[in-house]
């Protein structure tokens, strides 16, 4: 028998606010343990929450950037289970008033494109962290009550490059509109696959297994494809499969039990009656969604149309905002978008990773990469020789036309100059010119070289064959 393979994600990702959901404790990564709480993150009976406003914006542009419907009455409600790093004894979650609903986002795999349904996105605090050392575990609880946004799809997806495409387009949604950093090693977003088989051809959802807690692109896939195989296996075998939550295990390459699935009533969930149901006015909502700008889809279908470019041009440049923003301020500046495009997916990425800079921070303003590429299209300089002074317009602050002036890069484009060259190339090579018009023609890559060598290679190499060209056909 054949399987079909159905995948749904929640994902969570932790809101770039600079305070905790319910109190002001700051949310910086890596700080010493303990050093960020307070009375209401430490669970301390009688410490009352309070409602982070800036994380609620954040999750109601979420919800209409991943084309949702906004609630304007959320109740924030207690999700009861015990666990040493969660101090209340609860989460403070939402139930069944999620912040947003039915919405969907986009995936491509292979050239083509699917919606994935959103079923829901929820407000949430996170919990502590243990840490389990040779003297004991101790518990750090700088992260709890970090604000997060919990994303659920339905189980939409059908294989582990569907999932992978999905985190991408959602990620690169996440930072576009600025709510959540996309730093997975950090867990600043942690994914959560729910990975069932069915026989191919079936409508029914098979029994599902849910795949804790990965933080990267890679893991996600490999447990995925582990996990496939392993259900396939069991089903195969006449086995069923048993609906728990395991574990991927990074040194073993393989999926673990961590325990048997639980269920929303094990949670007993009730409304917190600590947190007034929030009410979000239509007006507040009409607000944050004219901050929602462009989202990568859509600027990668403008960059298709607008700039002609190549797909593949159009997806680097777009994955990130300030890539973006800067190859449009370059294309303003000067309207060569494909030479734009080639440079900065070469040269200037490449230099900013080896600085360890982003492309915010460039010491590079679009003004000088965009002089330098005007020295190109004007034949002044050639590509090679843009190339090679990149580095030093990247370190310095000189403009690419100092540059090229101090350092008599200036290519040798003028017409007199050049022939007078040639005509001493023909005449010191009289057989290889006798050859090329005896129908030898491939003998000008040798006259060209030397035309080049005699300019110190500033001869501007188009030219030059072309010149040759007329000259030794008259
Ligand atoms: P739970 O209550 O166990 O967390 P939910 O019904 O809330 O389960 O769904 C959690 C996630 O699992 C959702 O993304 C949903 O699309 C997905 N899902 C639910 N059932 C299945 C299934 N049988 N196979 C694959 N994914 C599923
Ligand atoms: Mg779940
Ligand atoms: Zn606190």
């Amino acid at each position: 028998m054949t399987f079909e393979t159905v995948i749904g994600l929640e994902v969570h990702a932790q809101l770039r606010t600079q305070s905790k959901m319910f109190c002001g404790c700051a949310t910086e990564f890596g700080l010493p343990a303990n050093t960020q709480t307070c009375p209401v993150c430490l669970g301390l009976p009688g410490a009352l929450p309070v409602v982070n406003k800036r994380a609620v914006e954040m999750a109601v542009r979420t919800g209409l950037a991943l084309h949702c419907t906004v609630g304007t009455t959320n109740q924030f409600a207690r999700k009861n289970y015990f666990y040493p790093d969660l101090p209340k004894g609860y989460q403070i979650s939402q139930y069944d008033r999620p912040i947003c609903e039915h919405g969907w986002l986009e995936l491509q795999v292979n050239g083509t494109s699917k919606k994935v349904r959103i079923r829901r996105a929820h407000l949430e605090e996170d919990a502590g962290k243990n840490i389990h050392a040779d003297a004991g575990s101790l518990v750090d609880l700088n992260r709890a009550g970090t604000p997060l946004i919990e994303i659920v799809t339905e189980p939409d997806m059908r294989s582990a490059d569907e999932v992978v495409s999905y985190l991408k387009s959602l990620r690169d949604v996440l930072m576009y509109i600025d709510v959540c950093d996309g730093n997975m090693e950090q867990g600043s977003l942690r994914c959560e696959p729910n990975l069932s088989l069915r026989p191919a051809g079936s409508d029914e959802l098979g029994t599902k297994v849910e795949l804790k807690n990965i933080n990267s692109f890679k893991f996600v896939k490999d447990a995925i494809e582990y996990e496939i195989k392993r259900q396939t296996k069991v089903l195969g075998e006449g086995g069923t499969i048993v609906q728990e939550t395991r574990l991927w295990d990074i040194d073993r390459g393989q999926t673990a039990v961590m325990r048997s699935k639980e269920e929303a009533h094990d949670y007993r969930y009730f409304p917190d009656p600590d947190l007034v149901p929030l009410v979000i006015s239509e007006e507040w909502i009409e607000e944050l969604r004219a901050t929602i700008q462009e989202l990568p889809k859509d600027r990668h279908r403008r960059f298709l149309r607008d700039y002609g470019l190549p797909d593949y041009d159009a997806g680097v440049l777009t994955s990130s905002r300030a890539l973006a923003d800067y190859f449009e301020a370059c294309v303003t500046l000067f309207a060569e978008p494909k030479l734009i495009s080639n440079f900065l997916m070469s040269e200037f990425l490449r230099e900013l990773h080896q600085a360890g800079t982003t492309v915010e921070s460039s010491p590079v303003s679009p003004e000088r990469l965009v002089g330098l590429l005007q020295l190109v299209r004007d034949d002044t300089i050639s590509l090679k020789v843009a190339k090679e002074i990149f580095p030093e317009l990247y370190a310095g602050d000189k403009s690419a036309a100092q540059l090229v002036e101090e350092k008599g890069l200036r290519q040798l484009s003028d017409e007199g100059e050049l022939l007078s060259l040639i005509d001493e190339v023909i005449e010191q090579h009289p057989a290889q010119v006798a050859q090329y018009r005896g129908g030898k023609e491939t003998v000008i890559g040798f006259l060209v070289g030397q035309a080049m060598k005699r300019s110190g290679g500033k001869a501007n190499p188009q030219k030059v064959n072309a010149l040759f060209k007329t000259r030794l056909s008259s």
